[in-house]
């Protein structure tokens, strides 16, 4: 038997930070927003055509989920053809717009990647509530 070497370079970074979204996006709409609210998020659903679990994106238009570009690309094949163009990623809760051709973010979009952020962590973002400073948490209680 030999040891033959497969180097697969599928997994390497793609400098997710080091990118800047766009701002101004005009394919934002507040009424994403019902949409999104109708249908409960799950980061670990899988994707509707392929059933990929990795990776997925869910259609910010119609809350379908599908599998991304590095996979077999059904989002991309969804924008073709609904011309849906926002998809909010389960992998790093990234906004990717097809008609900008970009990443984008919106306040407007807020309370979807809270959404998001939830069901893949359980938790709250941390910077979500601006007006509470508490470092170090429990930790000084007074109770009178
Ligand atoms: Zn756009
Ligand atoms: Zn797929
Ligand atoms: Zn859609």
């Amino acid at each position: 038997m030999e040891n033959t070497e497969n180097t697969e370079n599928t997994n390497e970074p793609r400098e997710i930070f080091s990118i800047t979204p766009k701002t101004d996006c005009p394919h934002i709409k507040s009424e994403f927003v019902e949409i999104w609210a109708q249908k409960p998020v799950d980061v670990k659903k899988s994707c509707e055509i392929c059933n990929e679990s990795n990776e997925n994106w869910r259609c910010i238009e119609c809350a379908k989920v599908l599998c991304s570009r590095y996979v077999n690309a059904h989002m991309t094949e969804h924008y073709t053809k609904t011309n849906h163009s926002l998809a909010i990623s389960f992998f790093d809760l990234s906004t990717w717009c097809y008609s900008c051709d970009s990443y984008v973010t919106s306040k407007i979009l807020s309370p979807i990647l809270k959404d998001v952020y939830m069901s893949k962590f359980g938790t709250l973002p941390p910077n979500s509530d601006k007006d509470s400073d508490n470092n170090g948490e429990g930790s000084s209680f007074t109770r009178s």
